[in-house]
């Protein structure tokens, strides 16, 4: 965020890194509904366009579209206030959050927020998920802890988020009564993030319908959360 008065546009030397986001951005929610994490308009993911400037976007969905009827094109534009700085129709009613999100974690580059069924089923509950699986571990780093309760219109999800995910290792955050809130490198390490949460929220669940899952030691799940985010897979 800057004192400055807002951008009105895009700024030239950001055209081809925001034009490539909204391509990004645009495909990434083709993943939502093809891991059953949305219904209808529900659920969006957005990326950070950095800005060497001091000035950073954010490329989101734009509200209440259908998930057929999204294109790069379609995508809009805002600063990290949450202004539209680009695009035909208004933001997604969740880019106060987001953006809010962006302002005060500099290491995120992607977020995605969903109300996926089992992961949604705990924040109702108010309940964090145990960290009982070794892809848990890997992927998280621990538990999967809850958010306060927050209602739109104002920075209360966003800080929650923010206040929340700051004391954990976490890249996803059950917002009470709510759902998921999830954070990556960038929106497709977000919506990774988001197919996981979900993915142990329902196993954790079933395992606990036939007894109580098992805690994994804390020196295993440190050694596996080290492994996974800084040896495992291509380099
Ligand atoms: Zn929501």
């Amino acid at each position: 965020m800057s004192n400055d008065a807002p951008l009105t546009e895009v700024p030239a030397h950001l055209r081809t890194a925001v034009d490539t986001a909204k391509q990004k951005v645009a495909d990434l929610h083709a993943e939502l509904p093809r891991w059953e994490l949305v219904v209808w308009t529900a659920g969006n993911v957005s990326e950070r366009v950095r800005n060497d400037q001091g000035e950073d976007l954010l490329v989101i969905k734009p509200s209440g579209v259908s998930y057929d009827d999204i294109t790069a094109e379609a995508m809009v534009v805002c600063d990290l206030d949450g202004n539209l700085v680009e695009g035909d129709r208004s933001p997604s009613s969740d880019t106060a959050a987001h953006a809010y999100v962006y302002a005060h974690m500099p290491e995120v580059g992607g977020v995605v927020h969903t109300h996926s069924t089992y992961a949604t089923a705990w924040a109702a509950r108010g309940e964090e998920i145990p960290c009982v699986l070794t892809m848990m571990a890997d992927e998280f780093g621990g538990p999967i802890p809850v958010g306060p309760f927050a209602i739109i219109g104002d920075d209360s999800i966003g800080r929650g988020i923010v206040e929340t995910l700051r004391g954990s290792r976490s890249k996803a955050v059950l917002m009470k009564n709510h759902g998921p809130f999830t954070i990556g490198g960038d929106a497709k390490g977000a919506v990774k993030a988001a197919v996981l949460c979900e993915e142990v929220a329902r196993a954790v669940h079933v395992s606990r319908q036939l007894g109580e899952p098992l805690p994994i030691e804390q020196q295993h799940v440190d050694s596996l959360y080290e492994r996974y985010q800084n040896v495992y897979g291509q380099r």
